[in-house]
């Protein structure tokens, strides 16, 4: 951020609690840079496969993701994680349980940086359907997973699915928060 959003004025850096900011000299605005949420889910079937979408659009086209994106205004993270699943893949779910949350800069612009928070969900209706950012969409067996992964917090969502798997967690085995 280069102007002040309020008085216009030209920011400046300051090191504030250890990290950079943009802090106005004229108004004292500070631009504290917090990470954009973005919220998704691991989609477990009654068989214990996951649902990946393989991506029609950069960064990362062709490579396979969680269906995952940016909350929209005063959404909650659950709330954007359905909206998302729909989107993307025409399924309707529930949410089963939490699966980790991860944080990183963002690829095309270091000085910003993103938390991602995955949850459990599982499919209750909709027909599946490549939708938004998307050209196919497919349940995979735990063991038979493309290589071609987007993204390191796709890769850590995907450790953590393994863990729970090898730990029986009945939300990772697509058995719901019930089992
Ligand atoms: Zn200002």
């Amino acid at each position: 951020m280069k102007y002040c959003p309020y008085c216009r004025a030209a920011l400046e850096t300051q090191v504030i609690n250890d990290l950079p900011r943009r802090v106005c000299p004229a108004c004292g605005f500070t631009y504290w840079n917090n990470p954009l949420p973005v919220a998704g889910a691991a989609v477990i079937d009654e068989r214990g496969y996951i649902l990946l979408a393989r991506r029609s659009v950069e960064p990362r086209k062709g490579y396979w993701n969680l269906p995952a994106g940016f909350f929209e205004w005063g959404e909650s993270a659950e709330a954007a994680t359905l909206r998302e699943v729909r989107e993307e893949t025409g399924l309707e779910v529930e949410i089963t349980g939490y699966l980790t949350s991860y944080g990183a800069g963002y690829d095309r612009d270091p000085w910003r940086s993103i938390s991602y928070i995955f949850y459990y969900a599982r499919p209750i209706g909709g027909v599946l359907a490549a939708g938004d950012d998307a050209d196919e969409v497919r349940f995979f067996p735990p063991d038979e997973l493309p290589a071609a992964i987007a993204f390191p917090s796709n890769l850590v969502a995907l450790a953590q699915w393994q863990a729970h798997r090898k730990a029986g967690l009945p939300a990772a085995l697509g058995r719901g928060g019930d089992g």
